[in-house]
């Protein structure tokens, strides 16, 4: 029998297989990044722990309905999930003009397994920083 959490690792397996990395082979951006803030960027976003409503409306008691966990950052309410969060979100838009080359036109399949990590990193800690500033000032 599985138990709640057997279920959440499972998914989250599913979530890197399908998304991250369909063919499981060995990623090496933990050895090309130096900045230690990208790389746990990176792993958090890879791991799908990165702190996003999507996630962290499980975590609450009693649990946050999925549909229900939306983003509080922009006016679209749409559920703050990775889809949302590094390529649609209106609130990062200034962001994502800045690497134009990663992010125009892209799924996000195709953004997390772009092996550009030198800028994928920067683009993630930029992304990362405006929500924690904007959250910061909305609370
Ligand atoms: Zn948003």
């Amino acid at each position: 029998m599985w138990c709640e959490k057997d279920l959440v690792a499972k998914i989250k397996l599913g979530y890197y297989k399908k998304v991250i990395n369909p063919t499981l082979e060995d990623q090496n951006y933990l050895s090309i990044l130096t900045s230690s803030k990208k790389k746990m960027n990176m792993a958090k976003i890879r791991m799908n722990s990165r702190e996003l409503h999507s996630e962290t409306g499980r975590w609450v008691v009693p649990k946050t309905p999925w549909m229900e966990r939306i983003c509080h950052i922009c006016e679209d309410r749409n559920i703050v999930d990775e889809n949302h969060f590094l390529l649609e979100c209106p609130a990062y838009n200034d962001i994502r003009s800045q690497f134009h080359n990663l992010c125009y036109n892209i799924d996000l399949p195709s953004l997390l397994q772009c092996q550009n990590y030198s800028d994928l990193g920067k683009l993630l800690s930029k992304i990362f920083e405006h929500r924690n500033k904007i959250s910061n000032q909305i609370k």
